[in-house]
């Protein structure tokens, strides 16, 4: 038997925060052990005494661990102790070293439990990298952060002003002008261009085809890649794009590849699209993958290549789950 240790904290003393925030800790808790659920004996919780909306296992029980024993308590109430906090011990039958979890503000109490790592997930249009690196970092409770929408957010921009996307000079002079950022909610990224959500505007095939000419420029590039390492600093996330694992975070302690055939790719973003009611046809969307993919590995300023200690995964025939699985499979060896 092995005691799993973890702590959390919430923000606002609610039944609904504390129900999610035990369930998040508890799933993290299982799925970087690979715990089954009937490997759990019991659950110890404590929580500072600034919580008194819920009791951490009846969230617990809400969130479906109704096989093992589980128990909660308050605790001394200490000066200068991390507020709204609840810490959790596991006590599982596995073999395994434990894995412990520190979610939220919990995650500085145990710095040394706590490793930070960073994610690179690179490849082609289509590949299902934004799909995938959204549902591991939900799995993981990490951030996500989608680089493609930062070119996609500057090609719209310059689509706006009548910029030609092609011409380096003209693009720097109308992107120094407006703020291109990235907001959270919720979890959820937000695009934004002058403090404007255009998360869904720049989903549109024209802005694809200007965001690729608009990435090919060296200042374009430079200005996004020390936005986007700002945004990962400090923290455990996982980045998408063309150039994570090869230039934005060469350091990061994950790397994949996602690639398919330009077929697949075409019949998944054709799906896409027509889900968003754009009219195009199978032949329009490889002609238009086939021109993207030319243009982002054939640049001068970081090109699209796979980074040479990256894992390759070729997802032609897959399901996302099966990758998912498969990303998760190979994290857990070693996170
Ligand atoms: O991934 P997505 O299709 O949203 O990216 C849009 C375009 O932005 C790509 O075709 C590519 O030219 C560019 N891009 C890039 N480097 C990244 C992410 C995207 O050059 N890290």
């Amino acid at each position: 038997m092995k005691a799993i240790r973890g702590a959390t904290t919430v923000e606002n003393d609610t039944e609904k925060e504390i129900d999610s925030a035990v369930k998040q800790l508890l799933y993290n808790i299982e799925n970087v052990n690979k715990l089954n659920r009937e490997d759990i004996i019991c659950i110890l919780f404590s929580n500072t005494t600034d919580l008194k909306s819920c009791y951490p296992a009846k969230a617990a029980r809400k969130a479906g661990f109704i096989s093992c024993a589980l128990y909660s308590s308050a605790e001394p109430e200490i000066s200068g102790a991390l507020p709204k906090c609840i810490r959790v011990m596991v006590l599982a039958d596995i073999k395994s070293a434990p894995r412990h979890v520190y979610l939220n503000e919990a995650a500085n109490l145990r710095k040394d439990l706590t490793k930070k790592f960073n994610i690179a997930v690179d490849g082609p249009a289509g590949s299902g990298k934004s799909t995938i690196s959204k549902i591991v970092s939900e799995k993981l409770n990490i951030l996500y952060l989608d680089t493609g929408a930062m070119y996609r957010a500057c090609a719209l921009a310059c689509l706006k002003k009548g910029i030609d996307c092609a011409d380096g000079a003209a693009v720097k002079t109308a992107l120094e002008k407006c703020k291109i950022t990235v907001e959270y909610e919720n979890g959820a990224q937000k695009t934004m261009v002058d403090g404007k959500d255009v998360s869904d505007e720049i989903r549109t095939p024209e802005v694809s085809m200007a965001a690729s000419a608009v990435s090919s420029h060296e200042w374009v590039r430079k200005t996004m890649v020390e936005l986007q390492r700002k945004i990962a600093a400090g923290r455990s996330c996982i980045l998408d794009g063309r150039d994570v694992g090869t230039n934005v975070l060469p350091d990061a302690e994950y790397k994949f590849f996602l690639t398919a055939s330009p077929e697949e790719r075409s019949r998944r973003r054709l799906k896409e699209n027509e889900a968003k009611g754009y009219a195009q046809t199978f032949e329009e969307v490889l002609a238009e993958i086939t021109e993207r993919d030319e243009n982002d590995s054939n640049r001068k300023f970081a090109p699209l290549i796979k980074a040479a200690d990256a894992v390759e995964v070729v997802t032609d025939g897959m399901t996302v789950e099966e990758v998912v699985n498969y990303i998760i499979d190979k994290l857990q060896g070693t996170i």
